[in-house]
């Protein structure tokens, strides 16, 4: 990954277990954040590509061996998936970094933890089982059937793409679904290397997993709303989150949705202080800030602040920019040119709210470590919650701190925002850390940790967050449905004209 290739590599999309171009034959190109320079060359697939995909896995689904075979053989299968994703991990992970610019530090942990959700879903493929139902009507025999939803849309973003896409991927298969998934436009590299590395080696049917490169309007919207797909997961922005809800609820779509955050890390005066100060920096500084889970709004409570605020800004100072392919790396570019200047934009606007900056505050220069979408690491004290820069989702290096008295007053400040994805809480009171469990509106809560995750934890939102979880045994909820079934072994006949419920014959 270090010596950089300077020829575009080009890339073919996989529909129908072919590899092919769009059908218009276009391609765009996908740039590294570090240089600024593009790498390789994508299709750019449309309306007519999305048709064939949505077609190939209907008929996969439909009439092909997927949703036939059996939940043992599916299970064998998820975990033929997991094994190849150690054998390639590492690759994996330098092209995430290639397309996205995060370290490779970060993306290496997250491959080579990725195989822990198919193997995780395997376990449970062979699990998922109906219900005989006792019904108030002698002679009838009912049950329940759980069936796969049918083929489903993935709509994933370009912060963790593969990661994102496994949460979603594993579950679907396990369940019986088949799919197709369309990558950010700034990251499918990485699927792709995914599909013909992993996929098309695991022994999954034709049309089973497909994918349809290219932009949300125009690749992104045909899929949500295309009638052969039952179901869409969605991870990305809330406001793309609400557009893809509208579309697709006109087609009465299942949907799941992954959205922003802007995530509570509150530190009380009782708290180990050193571990809640590198708490402080792995929730904002980790990732250069572009994680949904960021803990970007650091409530501090009155008695600790100016101690804390002198530690964290000395730990946030010595933070590594540079090169993110190499692992001595901290912190690396924001992703995407439009994230650049959004994050800087927010600099500007919190400086005009009267937030003080307290470090960074600005783009980070080639002396500082930078590369072509750098900014510096940035603190912002003096928040007030109403502030845009306390409600509103940055997704860069930019924390605000905001004051708290006591537990209440953290509590209302928490809760008050229209985003419920995570928070943190930094205590050493056992009565305190299952209190703010209780009290706090967000999917996640870590007491005495931060950004941690896994395969068994469901995860999602509250309010503008998300709808629906990911991960756990719940997930896979997600991919089936039930089905009632009535046999009736006694007499027919009785009054048609009446619903037959218990009291009537
Ligand atoms: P985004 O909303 O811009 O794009 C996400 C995906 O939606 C991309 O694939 C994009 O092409 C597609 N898209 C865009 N417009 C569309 C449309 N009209 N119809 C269908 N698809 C469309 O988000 P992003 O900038 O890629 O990612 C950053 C956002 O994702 C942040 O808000 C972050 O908080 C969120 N995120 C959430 C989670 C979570 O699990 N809750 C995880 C990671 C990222």
């Amino acid at each position: 990954m270090q010596d950089r290739p300077t020829k575009l590599k080009e890339y073919k999309t996989y529909i129908d277990g072919k590899w092919c171009d769009a059908a218009s034959g276009k391609k765009f190109q996908t740039f590294d954040p570090y240089t600024g320079e593009p790498w390789a060359l994508i299709p750019e697939c449309d309306k007519a590509d999305v048709d064939r995909a949505c077609e190939a896995a209907w008929r996969a689904f439909d009439k092909g061996q997927w949703p036939a075979m059996t939940q043992t053989a599916r299970g064998k299968v998820l975990r033929r998936i997991a094994a190849l994703i150690e054998q390639h991990a590492e690759h994996l992970a330098q092209i995430e970094v290639r397309d996205n610019g995060k370290l490779i530090s970060e993306m290496a942990a997250q491959t080579k933890y990725m195989p822990e959700w198919f193997y995780y879903y395997s376990g449970l493929a062979d699990k998922i089982q109906g219900a005989v139902v006792p019904v108030d009507r002698p002679d009838h025999f009912n049950y329940i059937l759980r069936e796969p939803v049918g083929v489903c849309a993935f709509i994933t973003p370009w912060n963790s793409p593969l990661m994102l896409t496994s949460w979603k991927l594993a579950p679907a298969l396990a369940a019986g679904c088949t799919v197709v998934i369309k990558p950010s436009e700034f990251t499918s590299a990485s699927l792709l290397e995914f599909m013909e590395l992993v996929i098309d080696k695991a022994g999954i049917p034709p049309g089973v997993v497909n994918v349809v490169t290219g932009y949300g309007a125009v690749t992104g919207e045909p899929l949500v709303t295309h009638p052969r797909v039952a179901k869409v997961a969605f991870t990305g922005g809330t406001a793309t989150g609400a557009r893809v809800n509208e579309l697709a609820a006109r087609t009465f779509k299942k949907v799941s949705l992954e959205l922003g955050g802007k995530s509570p890390n509150i530190v009380f005066d009782d708290c180990i202080l050193d571990d809640a100060v590198s708490g402080a920096v792995s929730g904002i500084f980790a990732a250069t800030g572009q994680t949904c889970i960021a803990g970007s709004r650091l409530l501090l409570q009155e008695s600790i602040h100016d101690r804390f605020v002198e530690k964290l800004v000395a730990m946030a100072k010595t933070a590594r920019l540079g090169d993110p392919s190499k692992p001595e790396t901290q912190v690396g570019p924001v992703t995407t040119p439009p994230q650049y200047q959004k994050v800087l934009s927010y600099i500007d606007i919190a400086k005009g709210e009267g937030a003080k900056c307290v470090l960074g505050g600005g783009p980070a220069t080639k002396d500082e470590g930078g590369g072509k979408y750098f900014v510096k690491p940035t603190i912002f004290t003096g928040v007030d919650n109403k502030m845009r820069i306390a409600q509103e989702e940055v997704f860069g290096p930019v924390l605000s701190i905001i004051k708290f008295r006591d537990e209440e007053h953290a509590i209302e400040i928490a809760n008050d925002i229209a985003y419920g994805l995570a928070a943190g809480v930094w205590t050493q009171s056992v009565k305190r850390a299952h209190t703010m469990a209780a009290r706090l509106r967000a999917g996640t809560v870590w007491v005495n940790t931060y950004r941690a995750v896994s395969m068994t934890m469901p995860f999602g939102g509250y309010k503008a967050s998300g709808l629906g979880r990911e991960n756990g045994a719940e997930a896979i909820d997600a991919y089936l449905q039930s089905k009632s079934v009535w046999i009736n072994n006694g007499p027919g006949g009785g009054n048609p004209f009446i619903m037959k419920t218990a009291s009537s014959s």
